[in-house]
């Protein structure tokens, strides 16, 4: 399967499905160790991102738009809607990806191709966010997933099963984070008592990570 511009779509709409549904979950997780709006910042976001896919440049437009360009879109638009931390580390993240990304004309890219994506979108979160593997954040279920990818496509898999992979390894990452004590973030000012809850971010990461194994079935 290669990364088209359908398969783009079909992942973000799949993370604004996600986001609608578990919202609620985000913000209680993110009102014991934050200030209880993760849930809105990302439903707020991805409502702006899928306006700004059906929009004038949206499906419509004149040029094809292309996988790139799509999540790049998707990047830019979660910058400017959402405040907060999750905003810029998210919208660089899928701004990486789309960047990442064969450009129009170029051939679509392959499991492994998209794998380099991935890891472009963790580079950006940590080039931003300057957290480390373990600091009880977004970095702590994206980590896994990518080292489970390039495990599986290494292993032979294509895009569907690495993507389930990968939404396995997020899942795992973000339960792994409840013994944590959060380093980076608002969760970090609560020291100590940041143990013992699930980071919002990881599992917002999770439903991104499980949302793209469900668009690559
Ligand atoms: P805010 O904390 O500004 O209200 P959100 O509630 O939307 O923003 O997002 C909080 C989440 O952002 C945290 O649960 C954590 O996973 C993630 N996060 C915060 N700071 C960082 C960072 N420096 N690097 C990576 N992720 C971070
Ligand atoms: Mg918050
Ligand atoms: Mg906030």
């Amino acid at each position: 399967m290669d990364v088209d511009t359908r398969l783009a779509e079909a992942w973000v709409r799949a993370i604004a499905a996600a986001v609608e549904q578990e919202h609620e979950r985000l913000t209680e997780l993110d009102s014991a160790i934050g200030d209880g709006d993760h849930g809105s910042n990302l439903r707020r976001g991805f409502a702006a991102v899928l306006t700004a896919l059906d929009g004038p440049d949206g499906p419509d437009a004149p040029a094809p738009a292309g996988p790139g360009t799509v999540l790049t879109k998707t990047g830019s638009t979660l910058i400017s809607k959402v405040g907060g931390a999750s905003g810029p580390l998210y919208g660089k993240a899928f701004r990486a990806i789309g960047a990442a990304l064969p450009q129009p004309g170029q051939p679509p890219a392959d499991a492994a191709g998209f794998g380099e994506a991935l890891a472009a979108g963790l580079r950006a979160v940590r080039d931003l966010g300057k957290a480390e593997p373990g600091d009880k954040t977004i970095v702590d279920a994206w980590t896994p997933a990518l080292d489970a990818y390039r495990e599986a496509v290494a292993g032979g898999a294509g895009l569907p099963a690495a993507a389930e992979a990968a939404a396995a390894g997020a899942e795992r990452g973000a339960r792994d984070t409840v013994p944590l004590q959060a380093r980076k973030g608002r969760a970090s000012y609560l020291g100590p008592r940041s143990i013992g809850h699930q980071d919002p971010g990881a599992t917002s990461t999770a439903l991104l990570f499980r949302a793209l194994a469900e668009a690559a079935a």
